[in-house]
């Protein structure tokens, strides 16, 4: 393992001794360190930030996202977000909607999702610090350790240690540099600016190609309007400093001909195509979740999206190897499954950037790949990538069309209740869920570790495709591990169950 300098020798330093040491507060790290939480880790989680995010950043959530977040009941924190099925590839209008519970797009600012899940990680025991800038990283010399080093807001050094270290630092990752871990990929060729501004009323914009580039203009409730630009052949060029409202005023002028300085500029950034992916995410006792492990184009929500799936599917993991209770094996699955995902969204990203930033060249490829998405099989396939729904990750073993793919929402009769199939995910285990004729035996030696639900399709109500299936082996983050469509055999049951949550207890 790259291992950096141990930490400066320094007898004033406090030392904090916890399990998983998570840098970084932002989306990712706040959803892995709960879900950590949620199974009894102690974790701490160091933010350089002194306080919450002022950034207006991603406003998408995808449905696979509202699903995971339904899994822990935490959709009526974020009070009914508008669904806004209407979403787009690479600037073409594209239907999001696809069968299950959550279909379209759901418009949630960025900082409310933050709160949401500080607010969560906090009630659970998260030890979140605030203004502590990770400074180095060390794998002490034992090697079953990892030791970190952070400054706290009043300058004192702050020693962590702990037995696994999670990067969620975002796009510029400071635990990825530390480490010099490999991050291939393209380098940025074209630059958008953007700037939420008050005071200027412009027309609204979804994509609009134009001559000298492409604009963007959505006026959001409180009046401000979001404007974005991108100038046709503009290098990205050596920018030494972050952009400015002067910069975004005079390329909004030489692609649309208006002028909008007279606005008051709110936020102002800039991003860029850059599309890289670390080599391994996890290097020994240090994982990668997030903008730090992938970086690209934050088009269509999918950058946000993407990071908080590989938190959810690395946070039971994780809780199991610092038990003690992992399956060999099962964290290294983290990096199989997610590398596996994150790839296929990265090339749809490169793709969609081609095709949105690209000039008149990419006119004709445009106008076909419009008419193919008219067809219903395109569309969904489309709509499958960018909603997160269509991830089926690689189980091997018996072919069943729900193995590896995620558990489909439909509502349940269990008892004498009616309840859907996230509801039975809200908890910190797997799940057996068995929709007639017996319990299997097996599954009853993971108490503790994998509930047993006996329960039928609740007539009339959506099934989600369930019809059929007598039993499903689920994980805690909600994929299928196992299942069974009839007959008495229930062959591969005990397999998937050690396979998944180790040996009995
Ligand atoms: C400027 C910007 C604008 C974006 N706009 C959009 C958009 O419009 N639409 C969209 O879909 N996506 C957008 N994205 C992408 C989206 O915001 C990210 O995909 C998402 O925030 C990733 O979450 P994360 O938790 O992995 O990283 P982040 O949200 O970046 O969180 C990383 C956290 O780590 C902290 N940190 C970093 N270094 C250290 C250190 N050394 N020590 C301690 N803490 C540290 C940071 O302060 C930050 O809080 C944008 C990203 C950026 C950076």
């Amino acid at each position: 393992m790259a291992a950096d300098r141990a930490p400066a020798a320094d007898a004033a330093a406090e030392v904090i001794r916890t399990q998983v040491i998570v840098v970084g507060a932002g989306p990712v790290g706040l959803l892995l360190a709960a879900e950590l939480c949620l199974r009894g880790v102690r974790v701490a989680v160091v933010e350089q930030r002194h306080g919450p995010t002022t950034e207006s950043r991603a406003s998408t959530l995808h449905a696979r996202t509202m699903e995971v977040f339904d899994s822990r009941g935490l959709l009526p924190d974020f009070g009914g977000p508008p669904n806004e099925p209407r979403g787009h590839f690479g600037g073409i209008p594209l239907d999001l909607t696809l069968p299950g519970a959550y279909p379209g797009q759901w418009k949630v600012p960025q900082n409310k999702t933050e709160s949401v899940l500080e607010e969560w990680a906090l009630s659970l025991g998260a030890d979140i610090r605030c203004g502590h800038r990770l400074r180095l990283i060390a794998v002490v010399q034992d090697g079953d350790a990892v030791e970190a080093e952070t400054v706290a807001r009043d300058g004192r050094p702050v020693r962590l240690r702990g037995s696994h270290l999670v990067a969620c630092d975002g796009q510029d990752s400071t635990v990825r540099r530390l480490m010099a871990a490999d991050f291939p990929g393209r380098p940025a060729g074209r630059e958008l600016l953007r700037a939420d501004v008050d005071g200027i009323d412009i027309r609204a914009r979804r994509f609009e190609r134009l001559p000298g580039g492409l604009a963007i203009a959505a006026r959001r409730e409180d009046g401000v309007t979001r404007v974005m630009v991108h100038e046709s052949g503009a290098a990205v060029g050596a920018r030494t400093g972050p952009a400015r409202f002067e910069e975004i005023v005079a390329a909004w002028r030489r692609v649309t001909g208006e002028d909008i300085g007279g606005g008051k500029p709110l936020w102002v950034n800039r991003f860029d195509d850059e599309n890289r992916q670390l080599a391994d995410y996890r290097h020994g006792r240090v994982l990668y979740a997030g903008d730090a492990a992938h970086r690209q184009l934050p088009t269509g929500g999918q950058a946000l999206n993407l990071g908080l799936q590989d938190a959810f599917n690395l946070g039971w993991k994780l809780a199991a190897e610092v038990a003690g209770h992992a399956p060999a094996g099962l964290l290294d699955t983290y990096h199989a499954e997610r590398h596996a995902v994150g790839a296929a969204v990265l090339a749809n990203i490169r793709a969609q950037s081609e095709l949105l930033l690209g000039g008149p060249e990419v006119e004709p490829v445009r106008a076909v790949l419009a008419e193919l998405m008219r067809y219903e099989p395109v569309r969904a396939r489309l709509a499958g990538m960018i909603s997160g729904l269509d991830v089926r990750y690689d189980f091997g073993g018996a072919a069943h069309p729900l193995r590896g793919a995620r558990l489909p929402h439909a509502t349940l009769r269990v008892g004498g209740s009616t309840c859907t199939t996230y509801e039975l995910l809200r908890s910190d285990r797997g799940l057996l869920l068995v929709l007639g004729g017996p319990v299997p035996a097996a599954g009853g030696r993971w108490a503790g570790r994998v509930d047993r639900v006996a329960a039928r399709v609740e007539p009339g109500a959506a099934s989600g495709g369930l019809d059929g299936v007598r039993a499903v082996a689920v994980r805690p983050d909600g994929y299928v591990a196992w299942a069974r469509d009839g007959g008495p055999e229930a062959g591969g049951l005990t397999e998937a169950l050690e396979r998944w949550f180790g040996a009995p207890a």
